[in-house]
C-alpha cells in the first residue's frame, strides 16, 4: 500500500523556487493498477521518484508499506518493495550483456551468485528475452531494452513498479510489447503505477489520476475520467480514439450511449443502431 498527505515538493534554484507537487493525497491498495496522466510539467516525474525514495517531501509524508520514505532508516526497505522503470531505455542499461545487465541490481544486493543466475533466468523468461541473454543491449530494439529494463525489476522481486513513461521513445511494435507485459504483472500481483501520455495505454488501468499544476485534480475510473471528453480537452489532453470516433457520431445526430470506451464498445453500439 502506498499512502500520500498533502504531499508537497518544491525544487529550489538559484532563478526562484518551483512547486512541482502541491497538496497531493492519495491511498494506492496493493496490487492496484493505477495510471497518472496529466501534461508536461504537471509534476508526474516527481511524483514517480517520490515512491522510491528518490525524492523526499519538501512538505507532507508519503508512506510505502507503512513506512516514512524520509526516514533514512527505511530507504533500504522502500527500494526493496518498489522498482521503478524510466523513460529512456539506453540509460538504464548499465552493462555490456543483457544478462549482466539483469543482475546488475541483485548484485548490489550481495545475493549468492546461484541464487542471482536462478532469478535472472526466472526474469527473463517472464519478459520473453531468455533467447537474448548473451546479447549486448545494444543490438537490442527500444521495446526488447525496455523489456529488459523491466526484467531487472522482476529480478528484484519488488511488489510495487513505478513506470514513467516506459512507452514514450518506442515504436508501436515496442509499446505494445511493453503494455503487454505491464498487463502481464499485474494479472500476477503486482502493484503498477504507470505514466503515460498515450490515453489507450492508460485505459488498461483500473484507476487513472489526472494531474495538472502539481495536483491530482482528477482520480477515478478510465471510463469516468476519459468519457469526460469536455474536460479531457480543457486539459489538453487526448481521449482514446473509441471514445474521440464515438463524440464525433454524436456529434453528426448518432444516437449512441454516453460511456463507450473501447473499441469493442463502440463498434457494438453501432451494430444496435
Ligand atoms: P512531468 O513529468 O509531468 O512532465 P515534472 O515532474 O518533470 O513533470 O516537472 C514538474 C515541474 O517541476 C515542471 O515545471 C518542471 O519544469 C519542474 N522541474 C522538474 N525537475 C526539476 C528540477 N530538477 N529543478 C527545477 N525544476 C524542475
Ligand atoms: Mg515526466
Amino acid at each position: 500500500m502506498i499512502h500520500a498527505e498533502h504531499l508537497r515538493h518544491v525544487y529550489k534554484s538559484s532563478s526562484g523556487d518551483k512547486v512541482a507537487l502541491d497538496d497531493v493525497s492519495f491511498t494506492i491498495k496493493a496490487g492496484e493498477f493505477v495510471a497518472i496522466i496529466g501534461t508536461n510539467g504537471s509534476g508526474k516525474s516527481t511524483l514517480a521518484k517520490h515512491f522510491n525514495a528518490l525524492l523526499l517531501p519538501t512538505d507532507g509524508k508519503i508512506f510505502v508499506n507503512g513506512l516514512d520514505t524520509a526516514q533514512e532508516e527505511n530507504l533500504w526497505h522502500v527500494r526493496e518493495k518498489v522498482g521503478m522503470v524510466f523513460q529512456n531505455p539506453d540509460s538504464e542499461i548499465v552493462a555490456a550483456i543483457v544478462e549482466d545487465d539483469v543482475a546488475f541490481g541483485l548484485e548490489n544486493l550481495g545475493i549468492a551468485p546461484d541464487k542471482i543466475r536462478e532469478r535472472v533466468d526466472l526474469a527473463l523468461d517472464a519478459v520473453n528475452m531468455t533467447d537474448y541473454k548473451k546479447f549486448a543491449p545494444s543490438k537490442l530494439s527500444g521495446g526488447q531494452k525496455q523489456r529488459i529494463a523491466i526484467a531487472g525489476v522482476i529480478a528484484m522481486q519488488t511488489k510495487i513498479i513505478v513506470l514513467d513513461e516506459p512507452t514514450a521513445m518506442l515504436d508501436p511494435q515496442g509499446r505494445r510489447e511493453v503494455l503487454e507485459l505491464v498487463k502481464r504483472l499485474h494479472a500476477q500481483g503486482k502493484t503498477i503505477i504507470y505514466i503515460t501520455h498515450f490515453m489507450e495505454e492508460a485505459a488498461n488501468a483500473q484507476r487513472v489520476f489526472v494531474m495538472e499544476s502539481g495536483r491530482i485534480i482528477r482520480d477515478g475510473t478510465p471510463r469516468e475520467i476519459f468519457t469526460d471528453v469536455k474536460e479531457m480537452k480543457r486539459l489538453g489532453l487526448d481521449v482514446p480514439v473509441a471514445v474521440e470516433i464515438a463524440e464525433r457520431l454524436r456529434r453528426k445526430g448518432f444516437k449512441l450511449p454516453q460511456k463507450i470506451l473501447t473499441p469493442e464498445e463502440l463498434a457494438d453500439a453501432l451494430k444496435n443502431l
